[in-house]
This record gives structure tokens, C-alpha cells and sequence, in this order.
């Protein structure tokens, strides 16, 4: 057991301090963790990266990193891969990149662990997230009773469902198995429009692609990305990747920290957008290079907060509309919104919270769109058999990070009330359970599977207890 000390996420939004820190060597360890702490609280922690309070708790802490192995197999003509909850998404794609493999999805960094990007939905663009392609989950957990810990391997039904996205409520997930694909190539081209009509044209010959909503010029970058012939890297890809290291991962962050940490200014950042963000890309630049370098960046580097919330395809030009009058009336008390945005505030009766936001905060980082296929879980974001969704992020830098929390709050309830929002459980999440009730039609069976493998609600927070009325 480790000294007791203080926990906090990547964000900074989250510390608490557990009585108990565990970091299992073994199964045998593992589970004498569980049986010693039965009638107590357990919640497990990975990387750290979410900033919902996923992780809190007062009682007992599981470390999984020692659980880190890869091992690939071959049944027939597929290839599965057999990963320890710990392991880091980094080291699983340069283990399977050694064998010419990938796995079918990843999100933007690679710091995250399989279990912990797993447990929340995480995901990239123009595929399902990475929870929907498990295939089966080792998962360390209490039997009927609740009396008895076991080690149960879950691979099919609702179980399965609940388990490729469990926020941590079934138990300790103490591997999975992904099936690999052949390591593939991908062609990308950065390409600036007007309109987000324009956007979602390029999306049919570019599947993969994620596109970013400049603020204050309020135009669309598009990352235009396709699966390219497997003819190796293209384009002067490494030269590529250094300018983007150096210009997007580390110089555009820094101007753009300075601006609004330490120079504070509002005037600065909107300038910063309008005149120096678009000269910083080069549109005509056509680089192919290998999924696992193209799709990933070091956004990680810079400390930040994120809220994420995800619209279906039937909403999302409505949505971007909305989401820009919004932004340039929390920057600008002279904005007048959109005859279109005033109807939709007063039929969600939001208008007296809008109020309350109006030029109090300067959004400062371009707002993400990734399209993510509709996933077989029960409570992912992306869960159930609908249209493909659309996942809007809005990300801040700004400390104390109040003015954030207001804007974000009043996105979060009326793209809720307007457009069925479901906020990503790995970020800030300011869903109630009743919103939750109605946004996942499976929360239900979600619950039952919990009680099956947690009867006594050992691997309960308050956070989850909350939100999913457990
Ligand atoms: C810089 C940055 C970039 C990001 N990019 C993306 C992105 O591109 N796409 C996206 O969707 N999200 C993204 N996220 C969110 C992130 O992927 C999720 O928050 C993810 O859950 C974090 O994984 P983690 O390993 O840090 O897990 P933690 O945050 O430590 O834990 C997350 C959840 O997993 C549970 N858990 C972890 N391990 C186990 C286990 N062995 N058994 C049971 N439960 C477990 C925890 O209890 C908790 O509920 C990003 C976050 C950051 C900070």
C-alpha cells in the first residue's frame, strides 16, 4: 500500500485525499485488496485525465499500471490483442505498430490507459469510439451477493455492453481484448471554409476528418483525413510533424497562454484569431503518414479544462450556429443574437441564465468537431442505434476558471433542452440525473448490471451515484 496523499487530475479541478492507495502487482493482490475493502468505497485511477470527479474518493484508490502487458493473438484469420488495464495507449500502438497492427480507434493523445479511455467512451474522429470494439472484459468484482470477489471474464450481451463503457461502476477492469487491424496510412490536407455546409461536403471524401470552428473569425479549419494506399510516409511527413510540434502543439499554445494567463487580454486573443491563427496553416500542404503519428498530438502539454457535448448529425449545422451566436454574446455586450438563437432561448426558457453570461467571458481556443459512429454500449455517448454524432468541445486556459463554468453550464442545459446534448463523462460535467435519465434510454440496464456485479455498491462515488442514480 502506498502512503495516503493527495490526489489531483490533470485539470487541477479535482484533489482529494484517499485513506488508501493501492498499485496490485498480481490478480492474487488484487483481489485481497477487494476482499479486505468489501464494505468499504474502492474506485480505481489511471492516467488522471478526466475532469469529472470520476476518480474521487475517500476510502480506497487502485492503481492499475503494473497490469501494463500486450499480447497479441491469432485465432483463425483475426488478430486480437489482450491488454493489461494499465497499459498506456502509447505503448499498445508501438507494441502492435512492431507487428504492422493498429487498433481500429484512437482519440487525440496517447497518454491515456486502455481501461481508463475505455471507461469513459473515448474516441477520435470518423470511427466509434474505442469502447465500442471491445470484444471481451477481465473484470475483478463481487459476486450475486456481494460476499465474494471473483475474476469474470464478460464477452457477450448487455453485460458486455455495460462493461466497454462502465465509468468504473462494475468493478476493476483487469484487461480487455481489442481486434487489431493491418497499421494503416492516412492523407491529410488542412483546408479553411465559410460555412459549415462546406465542411460536411469534404467529410464525404474525407471520412476521417475533425474540423475546428475559429473563434472571433468564426471560419472552419478542416483537417481533411482519408486512409491512404499503404505506399509509407508522403509528403515530407517528418518535416510536417516537426512544424506541427513546434507551431501548433508548442507555439500557438504558448502566445496563446500568455495572452490570457499572464497579459489577460481579451482585445489580444481576438486579434490572435483573426489575424495570426490563420497564417500559422498551411492549407495546401498534402502529407501521408502512419494512423499513429497522424491522428494523435501533444495536447497534453498545456494545462486545460474541457467540456464536450455530443449532437447528432440532424443537429449539428443548428448546433454551430447556435454555439457561435452564444460565444460572440459571452464576448461582446453589444452582440445582438440571431432572431433563430432568441426563439430556441426563449422556447428552453434559458433566457434569464443567458443573462447572466452575457460579455463576461472571451472564448480563446478553437471549438473541435469529430464525428463519432454510433457505438454499442449502453451509456456511451455515442450509445444506441441512431444517426452518427457530432462531438463539440470547448476547452479552456483561463484560471480561475469561473466565467468558464457559467458559459459552460449554460451550454451544457440548453444544448440539452435544444438539441439532446450528452456531455462526455471524462470531462466537466455539469448534467444533472434527470437529463441523464433522459438522454440514455439504457441507463436502466446499465443499472442492473452494475447491482449484478457490485450488489453492495462498493465501487460507488458520489459522482456516479449522482448522475446516474445509483
Ligand atoms: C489532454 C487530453 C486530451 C484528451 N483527448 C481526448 C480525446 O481525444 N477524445 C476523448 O474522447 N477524450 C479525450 N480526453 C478525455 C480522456 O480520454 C478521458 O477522460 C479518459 O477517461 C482518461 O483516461 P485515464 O487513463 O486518464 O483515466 P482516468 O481519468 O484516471 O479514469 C477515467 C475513468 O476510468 C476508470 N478506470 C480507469 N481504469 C480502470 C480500471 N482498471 N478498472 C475500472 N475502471 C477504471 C476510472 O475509475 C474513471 O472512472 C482527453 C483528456 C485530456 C486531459
Amino acid at each position: 500500500m502506498d502512503q495516503a496523499k493527495i490526489v489531483q487530475n490533470f485539470g487541477r479541478n479535482l484533489s482529494f485525499k484517499p485513506l488508501h492507495i493501492y498499485s496490485p502487482i498480481n490478480k492474487d493482490e488484487l483481489i485481497d485488496i477487494l476482499e479486505e475493502h468489501k464494505s468499504g468505497k474502492i474506485r480505481v485511477v489511471a492516467s488522471k485525465h478526466s475532469w469529472s470527479a470520476l476518480i474521487e474518493t475517500k476510502d480506497v484508490l487502485i492503481d492499475m499500471s503494473h497490469f501494463d502487458y500486450v499480447k497479441i493473438q491469432k485465432n483463425n484469420l483475426q488478430t486480437s490483442v489482450i491488454v493489461g488495464a494499465g497499459c498506456k495507449v502509447e505503448r499498445l500502438l508501438k507494441e502492435l505498430n512492431r507487428k504492422g497492427l493498429t487498433i481500429p480507434s484512437v482519440g487525440l493523445i496517447d497518454q491515456q490507459t486502455i481501461a481508463g479511455a475505455t471507461s469513459t467512451g473515448t474516441h477520435g474522429s470518423g470511427k466509434h469510439s474505442l469502447s465500442h470494439y471491445i470484444e471481451s472484459v477481465q473484470l475483478a468484482c463481487f459476486d450475486e451477493s456481494g460476499d465474494s470477489t471473483q475474476i469474470v471474464n464478460i464477452s457477450e450481451g448487455e453485460d458486455l455492453q455495460a462493461a466497454r463503457c462502465s465509468l468504473g461502476c462494475l468493478g476493476v477492469v483487469v484487461e480487455l481484448t481489442l481486434p487489431c487491424i493491418p497499421q494503416y496510412f492516412i492523407q491529410e490536407k488542412s483546408t479553411f471554409c465559410e460555412t459549415i455546409e462546406q465542411v460536411l461536403v469534404l467529410e464525404k471524401k474525407a471520412p476521417l476528418q475533425q474540423f475546428f470552428l475559429m473563434p472571433h473569425s468564426w471560419k472552419f479549419f478542416a483537417q481533411e483525413r482519408l486512409v491512404a494506399p499503404n505506399l509509407g510516409r508522403r509528403g515530407f511527413a517528418s518535416i510536417y510533424r516537426i512544424y506541427w510540434f513546434l507551431v501548433i502543439d508548442l507555439g500557438m499554445h504558448l502566445v496563446m497562454k500568455a495572452l490570457v494567463s499572464i497579459l489577460k487580454s481579451r482585445r489580444l486573443v481576438r486579434i490572435f484569431f483573426r489575424s495570426i491563427v490563420p497564417s500559422l496553416v498551411f492549407s495546401n500542404w498534402v502529407v501521408i503518414d502512419r494512423s499513429d503519428r497522424a491522428l494523435v498530438m501533444k495536447h497534453e502539454l498545456f494545462r486545460h479544462l474541457e467540456l464536450e457535448a455530443f449532437v447528432v448529425r440532424s443537429h449539428v449545422i443548428e448546433a454551430a450556429s447556435f454555439v457561435k451566436d452564444i460565444l460572440q454574446y459571452a464576448d461582446d455586450d453589444n452582440h445582438q443574437l440571431s432572431d433563430s438563437t432568441n426563439e430556441k432561448i426563449k422556447k428552453a426558457q434559458l433566457t434569464e441564465s443567458l443573462s447572466s453570461i452575457k460579455g463576461r467571458f472571451t472564448h480563446h481556443y478553437p471549438i473541435c468537431f469529430r464525428r463519432v459512429l454510433a457505438d454499442d454500449t449502453l451509456i456511451s455517448m455515442a450509445s444506441g442505434e441512431s444517426e452518427d454524432w457530432y462531438a463539440i468541445s470547448f476547452i479552456t486556459y483561463l484560471e480561475p476558471r469561473d466565467e468558464f463554468f457559467a458559459l459552460a453550464t449554460f451550454l451544457s442545459n440548453s444544448m440539452f433542452e435544444l438539441f439532446e446534448a450528452r456531455i462526455h463523462w471524462g470531462k466537466w460535467f455539469p448534467q444533472t440525473s434527470k437529463q441523464v435519465n433522459k438522454l440514455y434510454p439504457k441507463i436502466d440496464t446499465f443499472r442492473n448490471v452494475c447491482s449484478k456485479y457490485d450488489p453492495n455498491g462498493v465501487f460507488r462515488n458520489n459522482f456516479v451515484e449522482d448522475k446516474l442514480d445509483l
